[in-house]
This record gives structure tokens, C-alpha cells and sequence, in this order.
């Protein structure tokens, strides 16, 4: 299997064709982005992070039953997926109030809430991917009601897992974003989990702290995003503890060059020290 040309660029990710007409090569960039594109910059060592954060919760999530579009991670940034028709929602998923939800119903930060809370959202850059009701998904055909039945049922599993997962290593999972696709193989059309599970995607809390752990310190201006995003694949086990990933601050690009990220670098670790065999 060979990359071909490239399909699609996002914020954070580029698609690009293979020689296999059903697999795409994901490619995950250092881009940053947030209000509708209005905030950008660009983090070192963002992608590679994001890149083995979401290889292991879409794997793990595979292993209870999940499908999703995720076949394997060729390298640092790159890994193969099933090439899917993206149903344009997103589909967020919340357990504790904060972001969007406390400015639109003016509910305090922080509020658990009794019952995982799904909100749907248009995918739809130019109109800042705004709330829908369920039945604007209908009226304007964007997904089927037994479509959108199988994704609520795979979403409350899917909730359940990470609450689990995150839980266990000490970080309260307070909303994420998910997004799905058609998968078209052996002429049938399955719905799977597609995008990426990531502290892009997520929004995680230090179980003891509440130290912010995600995009928010790009989002709030909080800084120190790189060891937030570190800290996280440690405490999933896919970094070492005595991994060293260096440390730059969003706020401060030029803090960049004094402790320079870089592939080589990143390589080196995953070599000799960081990563785990995957499995
Ligand atoms: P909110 O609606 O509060 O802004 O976002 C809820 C959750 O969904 C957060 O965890 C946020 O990171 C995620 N989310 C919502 N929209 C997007 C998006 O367009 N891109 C990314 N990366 N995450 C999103």
C-alpha cells in the first residue's frame, strides 16, 4: 500500500489516498485552532501526541466492540483508516458542564450532571458548527433515525469506557466530541467510529486538581499544552514515566526554540525509551 495525493486538508489532520481505494493515511499536524478558526498557532510535538493518544483509545475501544475506522499507526504522525462517508454532526457527549453548554443555559462550571448529555452540532466551519435538535438531522436528511439509533447506542458505550478508562488513571472525563462514518465494504454500509479521540477532542480534568489537561490551556491561553498533552499518555501507559517531552508553551512560541520538540528527538524516544510495544 502506497500514500497517494492528498484528499483533504483540516485544522489538525490531512487525508491522503492510498494504492487501496477503501484505506486513507490520517496525518496528524501541529495546527492548533479554536473560536472558529479565529485563534491559531502551531505547537510542536501536538500531532505526535494526538497521533498515539488516539491510536490507543480507538484500539481499546475496538477491543469492547467499537468498530471504528483506525487499522494501524504507521509512524509518528501518520496512521491508516478505513476511508468512511463522515456523517456531518458532531456528536458531543458531556458528564460535567463547562465550555459552550455554561454560556448558552448559564449552568456553573463544573455542575455534574445526572445523565451523559449527547448534543448534536452541524459540521459546518463557516456557520461555526451550531446546535441542531435531532430532528434537523431528519428533516434535512443528514443521517437516518436507525442511523442515529445505532450512535446513540455506541455512544453511551463509548462513554462508558473512557469514563472508566480516564478514572482509573486519575482524570475526570467531562465531554468529548465524536465524530461517524459509512463504511461501504462487501456492498454493505456499517456505521463506525471515526476523526480522533484526543485532549483535542476531550475535555480532561486532574481528578484531584481539576487542572485542565486538554485544549482549553490552548483555548484559555493557559500555556504549558505539550506537558498536559504528555501527561496524559503517561498516565494511559503509552509514555514511560521517565519520557522527557519537552516542554512549550503556547502562549510563548518562541520558548519553542529553547527547548526545541522535533522528530528526531521524539524518534529517539520512542526507539530507546517512551513507548510501549503496542499490543
Ligand atoms: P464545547 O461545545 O463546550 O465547545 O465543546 C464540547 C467538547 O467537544 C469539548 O471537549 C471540545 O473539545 C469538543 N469539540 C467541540 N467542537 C469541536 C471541534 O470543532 N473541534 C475539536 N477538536 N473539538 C471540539
Amino acid at each position: 500500500m502506497k500514500k497517494g495525493k492528498k484528499l483533504y486538508e483540516g485544522k489538525a489532520k490531512i487525508i491522503y489516498a492510498t494504492t487501496d481505494k477503501d484505506l486513507v493515511i490520517q496525518y496528524f499536524k501541529d495546527d492548533a485552532t479554536a473560536f472558529n478558526n479565529l485563534k491559531k498557532s502551531t505547537i510542536e510535538g501536538k500531532g505526535v501526541l494526538n497521533n498515539r493518544i488516539s491510536e490507543h483509545i480507538l484500539s481499546n475501544l475496538g477491543q469492547i466492540g467499537i468498530k471504528n475506522h483506525l487499522v494501524k499507526r504507521l509512524n509518528m504522525r501518520e496512521q491508516v483508516i478505513k476511508l468512511v462517508e463522515i456523517i456531518p454532526i458532531e456528536f458531543i457527549v458531556r458528564n460535567v458542564a463547562s465550555g459552550s453548554i455554561v454560556k448558552r443555559l448559564g449552568i456553573e462550571d463544573g455542575t455534574v450532571l445526572k445523565e451523559p448529555l449527547i448534543e448534536y452540532c452541524l459540521k459546518d466551519d463557516n456557520l461555526g458548527d451550531p446546535l441542531i435538535a435531532e430532528d434537523h438531522i431528519y428533516a434535512f436528511e443528514w443521517a437516518t433515525k436507525n442511523e442515529i439509533e445505532k450512535v446513540r447506542k455506541m455512544i453511551l458505550r463509548i462513554n462508558d469506557f473512557m469514563i472508566g478508562m480516564f478514572r482509573g488513571v486519575g482524570i475526570k472525563l467531562i465531554d468529548f466530541k465524536l465524530e461517524f462514518g459509512r463504511y461501504k465494504s462487501n456492498g454493505k454500509t456499517e456505521i463506525i467510529l471515526a476523526d480522533e479521540i484526543s485532549p483535542d477532542t476531550c475535555r480532561l480534568w486532574d481528578s484531584v486538581t481539576d487542572k485542565k489537561l486538554d485544549k482549553d490551556r490552548f483555548r484559555k491561553d493557559l500555556g504549558d499544552l505539550i506537558p498536559a498533552y504528555t501527561e496524559v499518555a503517561k498516565r494511559l501507559g503509552i509514555l514511560h514515566e521517565q519520557s522527557n517531552v519537552s516542554a512549550v508553551n503556547v502562549t510563548k512560541l518562541s520558548s519553542i526554540k529553547k527547548r526545541k520538540w522535533n522528530e528526531s528527538v521524539c524518534n529517539y524516544h520512542i526507539k530507546k525509551r517512551c513507548f510501549r510495544p503496542t499490543g
